[in-house]
């Protein structure tokens, strides 16, 4: 019998999920965002649950490749662009489209000398409107725009910049209404089409669809803050579940795990799980962060080791090796367990090990 550790991939989840992100966004085209091998979810399933998307968009140009091998006809957007010259004949071999962020990519565009019949880029030139990750300022921002425009190979420009606080509209650092009025001031009259809404704006702020959204962590069951997933009528789409393969009975003063941090203070009932940080459980989770245990809610206790974590079993007495424990999923918000571990339900479906067997649920 193999590791009882599995992966739930529920497809119908997903599509649930992206028919939601067009629903607030009706008037839009919408990217289903698939970088990091679709949030952990798997290329493939991406594909089949995504068909409805108007394109898919990523950040890794060997995935983008495998995409086209794996049939998907319809556009590709690759998130950072390029990275490399030798990238080029590869966008232009699978009809890539890729962002432009820097004036270095413009001139390894300019340098490569390609016409119109090698290549008709759709370019998507990215401006950094406040967030001060990727792209051209607003005062470049026209520049860099024409000298686009005078490429032989350039069909295509859309506008495109991404929000740091579309969540958290109101954040003073950096309100999202100042990006917003960033970038439209800097993309006025210049032809061609707008893409700015992540999942949160797509979510929460309609106003912001422009013509193509890109909505990532929504189509996975995340909330992207402002709200949980239920709240915004979104599925789990990933399910983590494993099983209880030892038990012990501890009393005050008994030690468990590595480090010795949790320490007995009354008789408990603990279970081991075959789950731990080398599977994707992030080792940081503090005692006490939520897990499932036969239906019934308990919490981790001792540190996350590699191949195991320890559970409270003290108030469900029926439980013991064999017992089904949840640590993320249908019964159990990702958000949830990835807030009481101080991280976000992106990274925690993300970081789902190649180990851990997945399986799929229509
Ligand atoms: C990842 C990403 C998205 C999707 O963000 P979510 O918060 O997951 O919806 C959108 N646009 C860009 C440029 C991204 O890198």
């Amino acid at each position: 019998m193999p590791r009882p550790i599995v992966a739930t991939i529920d497809i119908s989840a997903l599509q649930h999920n992206l028919a939601v992100a067009k629903s607030h966004a009706p008037h839009a085209k919408a990217w289903a965002v698939v970088k990091a091998q679709a949030y952990g979810h798997g290329l493939g399933r991406a594909i089949r649950a995504f068909a409805e998307a108007d394109g898919l968009a990523l950040v890794e140009v060997n995935y983008a490749v495998q995409l086209r091998e794996l049939g998907w006809t319809k556009p590709i957007l690759l998130l950072e662009g390029f990275f490399d010259a030798d990238d080029i004949p590869v966008l232009a071999q699978h009809g890539l489209q890729f962002a432009v962020h820097c004036d270095e990519q413009i001139a390894l565009l300019e340098a490569a000398g390609l016409d119109a019949q090698t290549a008709r880029f759709d370019v998507h030139l990215k401006m950094n409107s406040g967030m001060n990750r990727l792209g051209f300022k607003p005062e470049v921002y026209r520049a860099a725009y024409e000298r686009l425009q005078k490429l032989d190979c350039v069909r295509s420009i859309t506008m495109i910049t991404h929000f740091a606080n579309a969540d958290d509209p109101a954040n003073p650092d950096l309100p999202l209404a100042e990006q917003v009025r960033r970038f439209n001031a800097a993309t006025a009259g210049l032809a061609g089409a707008h893409s700015a809404a992540n999942s949160a704006a797509d979510l929460m702020h309609a106003d912001l669809a422009y013509e193509w959204v890109r909505a990532g962590v929504m189509l996975y069951g995340g909330t992207p803050g402002g709200g949980t997933a239920k709240e915004f009528g979104l599925r789990p789409a990933m399910t983590l579940e494993s099983r209880i393969i030892g038990v012990q009975e501890i009393g005050p003063g008994d030690a468990v795990g590595y480090g010795s941090r949790f320490v007995a203070d009354k008789d408990m009932k603990i279970g081991i799980v075959a789950c731990g940080y080398a599977d994707g459980y992030p080792r940081h989770a503090p005692n006490n962060t939520p897990v499932i245990v036969d239906g019934v809610r308990t919490g981790t206790i001792g540190r996350v080791s590699m191949d195991m974590l320890t559970v409270d079993l003290s108030d469900i007495p029926d439980a013991g090796v064999g017992s089904r424990v949840v640590l993320w999923g249908e019964e159990l918000p990702i958000d949830e367990v990835a807030f009481a571990a101080g991280t976000i339900g992106y990274e925690l479906m993300c970081a789902l090990a190649p180990r851990v067997t997945v399986q799929e649920k229509i």
